[in-house]
This record gives C-alpha cells, sequence and structure tokens, in this order.
C-alpha cells in the first residue's frame, strides 16, 4: 500500500514521533507540471482554502502559480510568497464593502461576482476593477456540489457584466466551478456549453472578455468513496473535454480569450497524508446486541479529516503488515460526536487486529483541506500541525 505515497513522504511519516500532517512538496510541484503540461497555457491560480500552509503556497508560486484568494486574509498570504498582486483575484462572490476596499489596497484588480449588489459594490469600492461573473453549474457528478449558493444564469450573468461596464468597471470574464472532486466528463462539457452561450449573449452587446475561468473540480486520484471503493475519476476524459472547449470558446470569442483555472483539492490531496494514532481497537453491542469492532483514531472530522462523510482514506498500519490478521471495523476520530467516523458511522474497513493503543496509523492523499477545515479544540482537541518535506519541520 506504501507504493501509492513517494519514498520521502514515507519516510517522514514513519519518522513522525507525534501526529501531524505532512506534505511532499517535490510532489505537489510534480503535479503542477503534469498540470500545466496537460492543459498548455492555462493560467494556474491554486485555491489556497485547500492548503493555506505557507511552504506549499511558496513552492507553487515558485513554479509559476498565482493564487485564488476568498478573504483579505488569504490575499495577504497570497502575496507573502512574493507573487505580484495581478496574480492573485478575489473569487469570492461573499464579500463585504470593507472586504472589497482591503482587496483593493492590497492591490488586487480583479474580483468575481454574481450580482448586481455585488457588483455595484466593487464599483464603489475598487473603482476601475476588473470583473469576471460566475455561471451557477448544477454540481452533478461532484462529491461536493457548490451549487446554489453561488453563480448565475448566463443570461443574468450579461446583465450582471453590462451592469459593470455601465459601472465603471471591466466585463473582463466569466467562471465556473463544476464541484468539487468532480468525477465526469460530462460535468465540463455542460460547463463550456453555458460558457458559450453566455459569450455569445455577451458579444451581442459588444462585451467581449478577455479571460474565462474555469474554477476548480479537478479531482484527487488515491481517495476512496464513502464505501470504501477507488474513486478512480477519468482525469484524462476530464483534460479532454477541457482542452476541447477552450478550443471552441476560443474559436467563438470575438477577442482573445486567456484561460485560468483555480485548482485546490487536485495539486494537494495525494501528496498529503495524515499521521494519526491509535486511540483503542474496540469490540462493543450495540443496542440491538449486534456486536462491531469500532477502530478509534486521534485525528477525525474536527482536526483535518473533514470531508470523512464522503469520502474515506487509505491506511497503513505500519508494523502490522500481516493481510491475515485483519478484521472489518468501523472507523472513527476522537471527538464526543456521532457523525466523527467514515461513511457516518456505516463504513467497515479492514484494520490489523492486533493493533494497540498508541500505534501509528498513515492516512494517504489526505491532504487536500486538512489544514482549513479544522476547528480549533472542539473536545480540547487542536488543529494538527503541517510538516513539509524537503525542508524544516513546522511550517504552518
Ligand atoms: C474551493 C474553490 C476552488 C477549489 O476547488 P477544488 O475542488 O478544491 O479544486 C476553486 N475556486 C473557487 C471559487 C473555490 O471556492
Amino acid at each position: 500500500m506504501t507504493e501509492k505515497i513517494s519514498a520521502r513522504l514515507a519516510a517522514a511519516l514513519a519518522a513522525a514521533p507525534a501526529d501531524r500532517v505532512v506534505y511532499d512538496l517535490d510532489g505537489i510541484a510534480d503535479q503542477y507540471d503534469r498540470l500545466t503540461a496537460e492543459l498548455p497555457g492555462v493560467d494556474v491560480r491554486f485555491a489556497l482554502k485547500a492548503c493555506p500552509v505557507d511552504a506549499v503556497l511558496d513552492r507553487l508560486a515558485e513554479r509559476g502559480a498565482g493564487f485564488d484568494a476568498a478573504s483579505p486574509a488569504e490575499i495577504v498570504q497570497a502575496l507573502a510568497t512574493g507573487v505580484p498582486a495581478d496574480r492573485v483575484h478575489f473569487g469570492n462572490t461573499v464579500k463585504s464593502d470593507a472586504d472589497i476596499a482591503h482587496a483593493h489596497r492590497l492591490g488586487v484588480r480583479t474580483f468575481a461576482t454574481d450580482s448586481v449588489q455585488d457588483v455595484t459594490a466593487v464599483a464603489r469600492h475598487a473603482p476601475g476593477a476588473r470583473v469576471f461573473c460566475r455561471l451557477a453549474t448544477s454540481g452533478d457528478g461532484a462529491l461536493w456540489g457548490l451549487s446554489r449558493k453561488f453563480g448565475t444564469s448566463p443570461e443574468a450573468a450579461v446583465r450582471v457584466l453590462a451592469g459593470a461596464r455601465s459601472l465603471g468597471l471591466v466585463p473582463a470574464g466569466l467562471s465556473v466551478h463544476v464541484g468539487s472532486q468532480q468525477m465526469t466528463g460530462e460535468a465540463w462539457q455542460r460547463a463550456f456549453d453555458l460558457l458559450a452561450g453566455a459569450l455569445e449573449e455577451l458579444a451581442r452587446l459588444g462585451i467581449a472578455p478577455d479571460h474565462v475561468n474555469l474554477g476548480g473540480g479537478l479531482p484527487a486520484l488515491g481517495c476512496l468513496d464513502r464505501h470504501g471503493n477507488p474513486l478512480e475519476p477519468p482525469l484524462d476524459k476530464i483534460f479532454a473535454v477541457i482542452r476541447e472547449g477552450m478550443e471552441h470558446l476560443t474559436a467563438l470569442a470575438p477577442a482573445p480569450l486567456a484561460f485560468v483555472m483555480e485548482p485546490g483539492r487536485h495539486l494537494v490531496a495525494d501528496h498529503g497524508a495524515v499521521r494519526a494514532h491509535v486511540s483503542r481497537l474496540t469490540e462493543r453491542a450495540d443496542a440491538d446486541g449486534t456486536v462491531a469492532r469500532w477502530l478509534y483514531l486521534s485525528v477525525g472530522k474536527y482536526n483535518g479529516l473533514y470531508e470523512m462523510d464522503q469520502l474515506s482514506h487509505r491506511m497503513v498500519f505500519p508494523g502490522h503488515e500481516d493481510p491475515a490478521g485483519l478484521v472489518p471495523a468501523v472507523v472513527a476520530g476522537p471527538t464526543c460526536d456521532s457523525d466523527d467516523a467514515y461513511g457516518s458511522g456505516r463504513l467497515r474497513v479492514p484494520v490489523p487486529r492486533t493493533l494497540a493503543s498508541g500505534d501509528p496509523v498513515w492516512l494517504l492523499s489526505a491532504g487536500a483541506y486538512a489544514p482549513s477545515y479544522t476547528t480549533q479544540g472542539f473536545n480540547g482537541i487542536g488543529p494538527l500541525p503541517c510538516v513539509c518535506v524537503p525542508g524544516p519541520e513546522g511550517e504552518h
């Protein structure tokens, strides 16, 4: 199972004396290079909420990435890498007047939007700025749809961008997000159809956006679903649909079109792992008398594995490699919340019968969102430290 991770990551996990998230910076850099090779010409802006760890951001910036930031604090963190402000955009459609003014003071000139109210506020607090309007998608095919809360119809997007122009803003682009961990090429196809329709409508009003932002949604490859089966997203097909879609939009756009993408999960998920430890392996009779084993870990939903209701992780139990000694168990985190368990407590996975309290456990492909989706101290359990290899310890 350890062949799923790099030797660097395995060595760092093996050497870890206590719980932590470990990131393989070279793995992340390679992943970035693979992505830019698959999608030539795409300007990658890392969605930093997926991994707000300075050493990771520095490495991505060094490779050429910009950043998709969702708040003034994220903008500050992105700029600390040394990227110029024009490589950072405010990608959140949800922002207050003060947020807009703060971002503008920090030098950010490109803002996501999806409503007349927001665009009016941008015109007021970031006069002359560039705005791109987010189109709503269904989120179908994704583990997390990101539908409803964001985006607007192509018809309304045209009104928003026309309004932006009349307020002295630059109607600079359109964006989509097909949903996080999107598992289908069809969702991307639908997104390109929406973008094409909106671009044609805009052209009729004499508005020629200079870019399209394709958002995030590219998958992690090494995660398991909530039933414990490999997710196996059709990555090659997804890239093919995206390349074709970009060609199509380029052909129909009235002016040269640049493409931006905001991957989060895809760049970091498979190059980060959680080192946890066994709290206890128990056997317990339920209210109805059914006896089940439960493996309680030191890490769960509230300190690094927030997504455990939708997906699960491959686990490595160092020192317990005997496949004959496996027994099925529900795997759960340490808190007093019953949702703090894989598959909402219904998933049973094989674990070594010999596990003892304190034994280390590695959870693979757990790098996305681990540092950001964590509570400050639910049940007194604080966020995990983040460590990057190669490099000095303790960056976070
Ligand atoms: C979260 C987010 C992303 C990154 O999504 P992934 O599915 O992790 O790639 C990109 N863009 C926006 C606007 C987001 O909110």
